[in-house]
């Protein structure tokens, strides 16, 4: 299959690897939007989380708590960190196998930067 992943998985594309078990690998962006920039992805190819199946339940939740160990790793439990999932076109996936980004070493700029004029 030609999946960038995929590749990097199965180690014919290289990878700055921070974590690996028999169902996941963490690894640098090659791209970092902030001082601390990883992806934590399944060994398993699926493109996006709307091909996830109930049966993926238990990897899915695997990948989570690993980001959560991952992230602690990085230094970043204490301040704090953005988990973000992009899926399809409109949320800007370009890799279409299912990744999760874990972000931080900075403030990151808020997802709501408006303010909320009537939220009394
Ligand atoms: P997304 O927009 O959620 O699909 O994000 C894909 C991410 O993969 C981007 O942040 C890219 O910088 C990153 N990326 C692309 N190619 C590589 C690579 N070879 N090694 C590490 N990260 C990569
Ligand atoms: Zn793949």
């Amino acid at each position: 299959m030609d999946c960038l992943f995929c590749k990097i998985v199965q180690g014919t594309i290289p990878s700055r690897k921070v974590y690996e078990d028999d169902l996941v690998v963490a690894f640098h962006d090659i791209q970092p939007q902030a001082p601390v920039h990883l992806l934590v992805i399944p060994k398993k190819h699926i493109a996006t989380m709307n091909d996830c199946e109930e049966n993926d339940s238990a990897l899915l939740g695997h990948i989570l708590m690993k980001a959560q160990e991952i992230a602690r790793e990085a230094g970043l439990a204490d301040n704090g960190y953005r988990l973000v999932n992009n899926c399809g076109r409109d949320a800007g996936q370009i890799v279409y196998h299912i990744h999760w980004h874990i972000l931080g070493g900075e403030k990151l700029a808020p997802l709501n930067p408006k303010p909320q004029a009537d939220c009394e």
